[in-house]
Formats: structure tokens, sequence, C-alpha cells
């Protein structure tokens, strides 16, 4: 009977509680349900379920209603999700309206969220770079933020796992500063990115262009086909939801597994107010849940607590779990809880045109492009800013054309598109150095509609960034012209830090207490029984896409954590 009993103590105890839902916390899940764990996953969003709750993933262009586009009142209400490429009519219900769940901006932090079981996971572009030691050892090296507690080698298998389960296409490069991982098939450069890649290699032998490395499957392993995964059709809607499950998310990929476990319990609409600590055992014992519905609060407890809330709200439930012990926030001894921000600077865009290969040009759609890796500072300082950039590249060629027109005329430009010249384009991705003036906290008079504190974000750009950006242009304007570009044009978007949906930080690891909040398995110093696998426990931001990385980590951590939990036998 004592089952049957919801509201006891019993039913609402686990071995692990998981917050989030989204990449990392997915991960999460799965890793903690394989290995036995009675799992508790709270998700402060609705259930997406694979397949079933992706309502545009066969639309037809002409069946949307306004052709893509979002209505003007839409926007004109939303002014920060609008500027996000993703705020769409095919994939907005995946999107955080702006009204829904407002935040403070100190300075302008344009910050796009995904609220929903899979979080922004269904949304990525699914770019998947390794880190190397280049990256580790940034920090160290050129003398900012703290030395990161890990290498590569102790990341490396992690990175291994978790391409295997995911499905990662790439080539194997040979790159010291980009490691190759486990690589499905790579997808095809075009013929004026191969090009390209011949004229750099020449002509700058230390940089390299590549294909993207994606979390695509473009060859079925078995493990893909236990996970109802298929291959790559190339219809680059990913952003709706694949219903081949090609693309890794976590609703088609680790909560689905974690489910077929038998061991996880989904509890949708739970925001998690505050982690509790227990003064007497001197560990967190669980969490206080708000239903997101009904707005009653409910504890759940459990013998650890990974925290995946998608950075900036990681920091925001960290920050939100006071105690005597803990007055300013879990962990929070060093006084930096929430400092220490960053992001990737991606404002700076270049395109131009080839003329030539005219006898060539793009058929199909690829989801993908090419990838430039960073050059800059890698062996030893070269520059007057620190760090570097990596940067996309993609060359196409068709007619903008295309989509004009209603009825035959759309068909005929659909069918026969004027072709012009080649036209490439890439965006620039800079690291940018973490400093403590960059930061978020909680707000001090205002509350959400749970009567949660809203969340105050001041991160901005500094001199370096600017630098940095200039670098970009200025050798990416002598690389394209150099390889025969023309009508080479630059442009800096100016946009406002968030929009590259890359933030990290604020509950960095460390080796020191006093100088980091996370120790090298990802464990609060302070409360070990509570680990931060997402973003916010980024030391430092490299070039490469993040995900990747939260994924192993996150797998790292949960392998750590389990382990701990057999020794003593808990
Ligand atoms: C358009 C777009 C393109 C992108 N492209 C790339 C790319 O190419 N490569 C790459 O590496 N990354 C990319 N990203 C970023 C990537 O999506 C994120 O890095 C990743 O999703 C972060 O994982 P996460 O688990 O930290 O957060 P999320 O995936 O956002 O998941 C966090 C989850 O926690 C939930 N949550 C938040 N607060 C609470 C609470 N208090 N209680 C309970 N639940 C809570 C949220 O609802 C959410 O479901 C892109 C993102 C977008 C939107």
């Amino acid at each position: 009977m004592a089952n049957l009993n919801i509201d006891s103590k019993e039913a609402r105890s686990f071995d692990a509680i998981v917050i989030g839902s989204g990449m990392s916390g997915g991960w999460a899940a799965k890793e903690l349900t394989e290995h036995g764990l009675k799992t508790l996953v709270l998700e402060r969003g609705r259930d997406v379920r694979h397949l079933k709750d992706y309502p545009t993933t066969n639309m037809m262009p002409w069946e949307f209603e306004h052709r893509g586009q979002l209505p003007l009142d839409v926007q004109k209400a939303n002014p920060i999700a609008s500027r996000c490429y993703i705020f769409r009519e095919d994939a907005a219900h995946f999107v955080v309206k702006d009204q829904e769940h407002p935040y403070e901006q100190e300075k302008p932090f344009d910050w796009i969220r995904g609220y929903q079981v899979g979080g922004k996971s269904l949304l990525w572009a699914r770019q998947t770079q390794r880190w190397s030691d280049f990256d580790f050892e940034g920090p160290a090296r050129d003398g900012f933020a703290v030395d990161w507690p890990i290498r590569y080698r102790d990341i490396a298998p992690w990175y291994s796992h978790v391409e295997k389960f995911a499905g990662i296409s790439g080539n194997k490069d040979g790159i010291a500063e980009l490691p190759d991982g486990e690589f499905l098939p790579p997808h095809q450069m075009t013929c004026v990115e191969s090009y390209f890649k011949e004229h750099v290699s020449q002509r700058y032998p230390k940089r390299h262009v590549i294909i993207g490395r994606c979390a695509h499957i473009t060859e079925v392993q078995p493990i893909h086909t236990e996970q109802g995964r298929g291959k790559c059709l190339n219809r680059n809607l990913c952003q709706r939801g694949c219903p081949f499950g090609v693309y890794f998310s976590a609703n088609s990929s680790t909560m689905p597994w974690a489910e077929r476990t038998g061991n996880m319990t989904l509890r949708p609409h739970s925001v998690v107010h505050s982690i509790i600590y227990d003064e007497q055992k001197g560990k967190a014992t669980g969490v206080r849940v708000i239903d997101a519905l009904s707005k009653q609060m409910t504890e759940y407890y459990s013998k650890i607590i990974f925290v995946n809330a998608g950075a900036l709200n990681t920091n925001l439930v960290l920050l939100n779990s006071t105690s005597h012990r803990f007055p300013n926030g879990m962990g929070n001894d060093s006084g930096l809880l929430g400092k220490y921000v960053a992001f990737h600077n991606y404002r700076g865009r270049i395109t131009a045109e080839y003329d030539g290969y005219k006898e060539f040009t793009t058929d199909g759609i690829r989801p993908n492009g090419s990838y430039v890796p960073r050059f800059r500072n890698i062996y030893k300082q070269e520059t007057d800013f620190l760090r570097g950039y990596a940067a996309t590249v993609t060359a196409f060629r068709h007619s903008d054309q295309k989509r004009e027109g209603v009825g035959s005329s759309l068909k005929e430009n659909l069918l026969h598109p004027g072709l012009g010249h080649w036209r490439i384009g890439s965006q620039g991705m800079g690291e940018t150095i973490p400093k403590e003036t960059n930061y978020v906290k909680l707000d001090a008079d205002k509350k959400d509609d749970w009567g949660i504190p809203l969340l105050s974000v001041s991160v901005s750009y500094d001199d370096n960034d600017e630098k940095l950006l200039k670098d970009f242009f200025e050798q990416f304007t002598e690389m394209f012209t150099t390889a025969g570009f023309t009508n080479i044009q630059t442009s800096d978007s100016k946009q406002a830090p968030g929009l590259d949906i890359h933030e990290m930080g604020g509950v960095r690891m460390g080796k020191d207490p006093k100088t980091s909040l996370l120790n090298g398995w990802n464990q609060l110093h302070a409360c070990k029984n509570v680990f931060v696998t997402d973003g916010a426990c980024m030391t430092s931001t490299s070039t490469q896409n993040p995900s990747l990385m939260y994924m192993a980590i996150t797998a790292r951590a949960t392998d750590f954590a389990i382990k701990e939990l057999k020794k003593f036998n808990i």
C-alpha cells in the first residue's frame, strides 16, 4: 500500500535527482538509470515526446500560414527571441517567449531558451568538436580564469563514449588542436569549399579547412538501431524534431533510453526552486519543486543531485539554494558563484563570391557546413589579443530568387533558378575570456510567477573581443582575397552576448575551493553530493561548440558518482 501513497516521503525518495532534461540532463538520466539508479528527472517545461510532439515535422512550405515567418505582432512581442534565427513558424513552439520568463539585463544579453523536455537539444545546429589540451591549458598558459582541474586525457574516453551513442559524422583530419573522434562518414564539401581548403593548406600550412563534425547519423550503427534512429535524409529541417531520429536530441536518444530502463521517473512541469541542504548531515538531501501548473511546492529526496538546468538557470538554482551553512548560495564559500560567466563572440561575418566552377552547382540540402579550427595563438602567443576564433565556412550556388513568387511563378523559380556566382560565407566563433565583472545574480526585488527571484545578467564584450573580431575580418579577408574571391564584405552584427547561445560559467571547475566552485569530478567542493555538469561548470570557453563537452563531462561525472555510491554502499 505504501507505494500507492504518492505523498509519502518514501514515494518521493530516489537514488538520484536530475534537474533539467536537455542536452546534458538527458545524458545524466541515461547513464544513471542504465546503471540501476532510480532517478527522478525534473523538467520545468512540458513533455515533448519523440515523433508525437513534432507538429511541424512533415509540413510542406506552403502549409505554413505565414510561409515560415512569424507574424509581426509575435515578432514585436518577442524582441529577444526574434533575434535568433530559429524563432520561425516551424520551431517557435520550442522557444521560450520573452513575456513568459522575464529576466533582468544590467547590460544587453539575449538569453535564448527552450523550456521543455529535451531543452535546447531539439533546436541546436549539431556542431560537435572535441577540445584539445591547447584549450584545457589555455587559462594556465595565458594567465586568466583558473587552471582547469582536468586535461584532454581525462575526457577523451568520455568523448568516445558519447560520440558512439549520439552518432557524430566527421572526417579524421589528424589536427592536434582539434582531436579526431569516433566518426560516422563525413558529409561532402562543395567544390568551392574544397577549392578553398586546398588553397589554405598550400598557402597557410598551419591552417585547416575541414568538413563540419556534426551530430547526424550518416551511417546507422547497431547502437542507433537499438535507439530506433535512422540515417539522415538531408531534409535539413532538424529544428522541427526529426521523424527519423537522425540528429541527436535528448528526445530521440537519451531520454527514451533512460525511460526504457524502467528506472526513470520523469516529472515535467516541475520548476526546481532550490536544493535542500541538511545542516546535520552536511550534505544535500533533495530539492524543492514548484508545480508549474498548480504552483504547489513539494520536496523530493535523493542521495545525489545533478544540476543540468542550462548554464544560467543552474546558477539561478544554486544562488537560490540558501541555508545557514550557505547563506549566499549553495557551495558558494568562495563568493564566486555566478561570476566568470563567458560566451562566444559570434559577431563577425564575411561573405564573398567566386567566379568559377560555373559547370557545377549545389544540389539537395546538406545539414552541415565546413569549419576552420582555431589557428591563432595555438603554439605561442602571436597577436595583441588572447586566444582566437574558429569559423564556419559554407560555399553554395543558388539563387536568392528560388523561393520568390506565388503559384506558377514560385514553381518556375524553384524549377529553374537563375544561377549566379558561387557564394562563400563565414562566421567567426571567438573565445571570450571569463571575467569576474561578467556575472549573474538574483534580482533583489523582482520574482517570477513561481515566486523565484528573477535572474539578473551583467555580461559584456571587452577590448580583447574587439581585437579578436578585427583579426578575424583581416585574416579571412586575406584568405578570401588570395583565393581569388571577389566582392568580399564583412559585417559586425554587434549582437549582444547571449545570442551565440553558448553561455557558460558561473560555477566553474578548478583545483582550489577558494577560487572555484567544482572539483575535477564536477562535485561542489563544499557539498560533494551535488554535481554540476552543464555549461555552468566551464572554466573557460575555447572556440569549440560546447555541447559535446557538456555531454562527455556529464557521462564522466555520472560514472564517478555511481562508483562512489557503490564504494560507500549507499
Ligand atoms: C539555435 C541553436 C543552435 C545551437 N547550435 C549548437 C551547436 O551547433 N553546437 C553546440 O554545441 N551547441 C549548440 N547550441 C547550444 C546547445 O543547444 C546547448 O549548449 C545545450 O542545449 C545546453 O545543454 P543544457 O543541458 O545545459 O541545457 P538545455 O538543453 O537548455 O536543457 C536545460 C533544461 O533545464 C530545464 N530547466 C531550467 N531551469 C529549470 C528548473 N529550475 N527546474 C527544472 N528544469 C529546469 C529547461 O527547461 C531545459 O529543458 C545551439 C542552441 C540553439 C538554440
